[in-house]
Formats: structure tokens, C-alpha cells, sequence
């Protein structure tokens, strides 16, 4: 079972290989590109939170985010619903298991705060198993809701939006490591852009994303996350 390592900083949208979306969402603008990874259409992902990991005021805001994403599941057409189950210990690898927990993954050069680790069965783009880990240095309740809400678009197809108008999209960076974004609520273009993602998905489904180890010349490193793919032997 073949996974790769991905830990993509700075991203430049695919512009090119998206069929192209109604105005005023546009690609790189105001809406993020699709092409990432996905939970299969109409699952139900089965949401574990390491508790030990988190302040229990902190929990309520990571739910959150997964409330957020659950409302606007009909909407964008992927039927997806995360279904908070509970406490773990550890990471989990059941099928449709996403486990949140907390994890040195800061990378002060890099400044992201956040890994999303994603298994895939097929060696597809289809989720079989995800982990977000979260770093301590995201201690600011708000910020931890605004990082689920963006690691949970990367789950739905979305990649990072850096040139997209600020507050446009869940998918924008953020500028300073533990400030909010503001950004809890899938914006009218992620909802768009997600819908996108699984028409899509009917028609083909894509390999697994590539490596997007990518920092390209001129553009800020962010404090943002992004995901990590852990090879299984
Ligand atoms: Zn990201």
C-alpha cells in the first residue's frame, strides 16, 4: 500500500485542468482549484478527537467545524457527513476514520502549523483513512476552528487558495501562526468548487495527488498546514 509524503506549503491553484466555474467564483480569485483528495461520496466519516490532547473548551470549537461542513453537505453535492463518535487514545485506521489529534508538526521555516495525513486503499484520491494533527502552538480556540474548517476543504476536494481575495474562501492562507482567518464557514465559491469536486468524481476518479512539496519563488511561506501522506509498509 503505496502512500507518498506531502507537505505542500505554498501552492499555485492548477488553473488549467478544472472545468471553469460560474462568475464571480473564480479560480485563484476567489475560489480555490479542485483536484485533492476526497471522502467517497454520501460517506459517513466517522470523526475521533484524541481528548487528552485538548483543553476541554477547545473540543466544542473543533466540532465546529465539522458542524459547519456537515450544513452545507447537500448543498455541495458530496453527501459527506462527519459524525463525531468520540474519544481515541490514538490514531486510528478504520475505514472512513478521521482522527484530530495534536502533534509537533510546526515547521517555523515553513511556518505550518497543521498536517493533514491521508491513507488511500486504491492509491486513489479517494480518503480511506485521515489524520489531522494539530500543533500546540495553535492555542487560540478560534484559530483551531478556522484550521479544522480548512484541513476539512482539503478532505473535499479543495486545495490552498493563497492569491484568493481574503475572507473568499476557507482555502486562503493564514497570515500570522495562531491569528485567526475568520474564515469557520465554507464560503459560496468552496461550496461551488466542492460541488465541482464531486461531479467530477462521478465521471472519473482521479490517482492520488501528487507530492506538493512546492514552495514557489515569490510567494510567502504560510503558517498553514497541509497534508502529509505517511507511507505504510
Ligand atoms: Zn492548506
Amino acid at each position: 500500500m503505496l502512500l507518498s509524503l506531502i507537505a505542500c506549503v505554498a501552492v499555485r491553484p492548477a488553473h488549467t485542468e478544472n472545468p471553469p466555474v460560474p462568475a464571480p467564483c473564480r479560480i485563484g480569485q476567489q475560489a480555490p482549484a479542485i483536484g485533492f483528495w476526497t471522502w467517497a461520496a454520501n460517506a459517513h466519516v466517522k470523526v475521533y478527537i484524541v481528548s487528552a490532547d485538548f483543553k476541554p473548551e477547545e473540543i466544542p470549537y473543533l466540532l465546529k467545524a465539522f458542524q459547519n461542513w456537515n450544513s452545507v453537505s447537500e448543498l455541495t453535492g458530496s453527501g459527506v457527513k462527519f459524525e463525531y463518535e468520540g474519544n481515541t487514545n490514538q490514531e486510528l485506521s478504520c475505514g472512513n476514520c478521521l482522527t484530530v489529534m495534536r502533534g509537533p508538526v510546526f515547521d517555523k521555516a515553513k511556518r505550518h502549523a497543521t498536517e493533514l495525513k491521508v491513507f488511500s486503499l486504491h492509491h486513489d484520491q479517494i480518503i480511506s483513512y485521515a489524520v489531522i494533527v494539530i500543533d500546540p502552538v495553535l492555542s487560540n480556540p478560534k484559530t483551531l476552528l478556522d484550521a479544522v474548517a480548512h484541513e476539512l476543504g482539503h478532505n473535499l476536494g479543495l486545495l490552498d487558495c493563497y492569491t484568493c481575495k481574503k475572507k473568499s474562501t476557507v482555502m486562503n492562507q493564514f497570515k500570522t501562526i495562531n491569528v485567526p482567518n475568520d474564515m469557520a464557514m465554507p464560503a459560496p465559491c468552496d461550496i461551488a468548487q466542492v460541488r465541482e469536486a464531486y461531479k467530477e468524481l462521478k465521471v472519473r476518479v482521479r490517482p492520488s495527488p501528487p507530492n506538493r512539496n512546492l514552495l514557489d519563488e515569490g510567494e510567502e511561506p504560510v503558517d498553514d498546514d497541509t497534508p502529509i501522506i505517511i507511507p505504510k509498509p
